[in-house]
């Protein structure tokens, strides 16, 4: 197709590929420079139960905080940090740091809030995860039940069967799993039944629509009822309306996440949020009885 096209096109396209590829390169170099250098932050968003809207845990999404192009998104980078390898190395530093602030919240308040972590196919699949695992929650002394990974249906294609023994190991120690993007991958229904995880995340595509679009809410109707009968939590991410959030109420969806109830904050917003939120809590307790 390019050699019919003459010579201009295949020097164009050679040079957009050289560019593309010095682009990751330079990227590459630069992400190296950021994990030292502590431009990486972890900002955290709340997850609220469906019923209650109280805080029952917080997800942790990695930022690259560039000196300047600014602010970068995971969905730029880590894709990237996969291709390379990085992604071992900052999903060591993303574990790390979310347990460390978990335990610094769960220290002070007391709170049985739950950290939920990003875990990459690459990390999943490599030796020794489950005693990276164990070894954080020594160092920080957190209960295993607090930690929850999320692990995407791209866990299962590479090797199924290892991924099936991780998981398997990994629900021995106590940590819990969650399906992330729940829908967008190759997953089909009867295949929960045989998963060892704890629960799924609806992808936000499912939400978007199902104030307008039937079809939209009966899948998603569906898909919370059959989680259910295999006793499975559900979470729906990317709640942004209220609407939206009374439907999947309605369907029993047990936890919601979403810009509605909040954005991703950092650390030091989330320990103020949470205060507030306690003091909510507390107030309704006091207004009940
Ligand atoms: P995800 O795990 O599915 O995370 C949810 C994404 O949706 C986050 O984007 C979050 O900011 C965004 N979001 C939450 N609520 C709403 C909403 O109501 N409306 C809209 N439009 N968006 C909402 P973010 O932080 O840009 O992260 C993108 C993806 O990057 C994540 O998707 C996850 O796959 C990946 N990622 C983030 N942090 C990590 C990490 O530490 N490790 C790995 N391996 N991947 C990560
Ligand atoms: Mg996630
Ligand atoms: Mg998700
Ligand atoms: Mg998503």
């Amino acid at each position: 197709q390019a050699k019919k096209a003459g010579r201009n096109t295949i020097h164009w396209y050679s040079s957009e590929i050289t560019e593309q590829m010095s682009e990751r390169v330079i990227l590459r170099r630069e992400l190296e420079k950021a994990m030292q250098k502590g431009h990486l932050a972890l900002h955290y968003q709340p997850i609220v139960d469906a019923r209650t809207s109280r805080l029952i845990g917080v997800e942790a999404l990695v930022r690259w905080n560039h000196p300047k192009r600014g602010l970068i998104s995971p969905a730029v980078f880590i894709p990237l940090a996969e291709q390379t390898g990085q992604i071992i190395s900052i999903g060591d530093w993303v574990l790390r740091e979310a347990c460390a602030n978990i335990s610094e919240i769960q220290r002070a308040a007391g709170h049985e809030l739950t950290i939920a972590v990003n875990i990459s196919p690459l990390q999943f699949a490599r030796s020794r995860f489950i005693e990276r695992i164990e070894s954080v929650l020594e160092t920080f002394h957190l209960p295993p039940k607090s930690l929850e990974l999320e692990v995407t249906e791209g866990v299962f294609l590479e090797d199924e069967a290892l991924a099936f023994e991780v998981l398997e190991s990994i629900r021995n120690l106590g940590v819990r799993v969650s399906i992330d993007d729940f829908g967008t991958g190759y997953s089909s229904l009867s295949y929960l039944r045989r998963l060892p995880v704890n629960k799924i995340k609806i992808d936000r595509s499912f939400i978007r629509e199902i104030t307008q679009n039937t079809r939209d809410k009966a899948i998603l109707g569906g898909i919370i009822e059959l989680a259910h009968h295999l006793d499975l939590q559900v979470v729906a991410e990317g709640v942004e309306t209220a609407e939206q959030a009374q439907i999947l109420q309605q369907f029993r969806c047990d936890h919601l996440q979403g810009f509605y109830f909040a954005r991703p904050m950092p650390f030091s917003e989330l320990l103020n949020y949470i205060a507030a939120a306690r003091a909510r809590d507390a107030a309704t307790s006091r207004a009940k009885k």
